[in-house]
């Protein structure tokens, strides 16, 4: 999708700090990272957000996850550690292309804000 900062990403046509890549899945640092581990986690497909993810990509959630908790072990986050999606501005939204935030290495406080 023109003008998308994530797709940019994924086409390797903008710079970022890759820690995983496979067919349908990116995951990069997060450029202004909330926590000690912060890694955004990213369908290649141009997927706006939650609310516009139709049921043949089902499976990309489930694989986000699995590529979330491998990437927990390496960082030896397992004490804990959160998975965020923003959807919708009032949520925080701030990129129109799904991603998933991993968040780990310090303690996270409940409820968010
Ligand atoms: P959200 O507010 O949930 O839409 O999250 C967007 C996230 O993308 C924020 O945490 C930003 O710091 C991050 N971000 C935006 N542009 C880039 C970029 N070029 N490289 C890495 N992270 C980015
Ligand atoms: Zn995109």
């Amino acid at each position: 999708m023109d003008g998308c900062i994530f797709c940019k990403i994924a086409e390797k046509k903008l710079d970022s700090q890759i820690v995983h890549e496979d067919s349908e899945v990116i995951a990069f640092e997060d450029m202004n990272p909330q926590a000690p581990v912060h890694i955004l986690i990213v369908p290649k497909k141009h997927i706006i957000d939650l609310l516009h993810l139709s049921s043949t990509d089902e499976g990309l959630i489930g694989k986000i996850h699995s590529v979330a908790k491998r990437i927990a072990k390496e960082r030896k986050i397992e004490k804990g550690f959160r998975i965020i999606c923003n959807c919708g501005e009032e949520a925080g939204e701030s990129v129109g292309h799904l991603h998933f935030h991993l968040l780990g290495g310090r303690r996270l406080e409940w409820p968010p804000g």
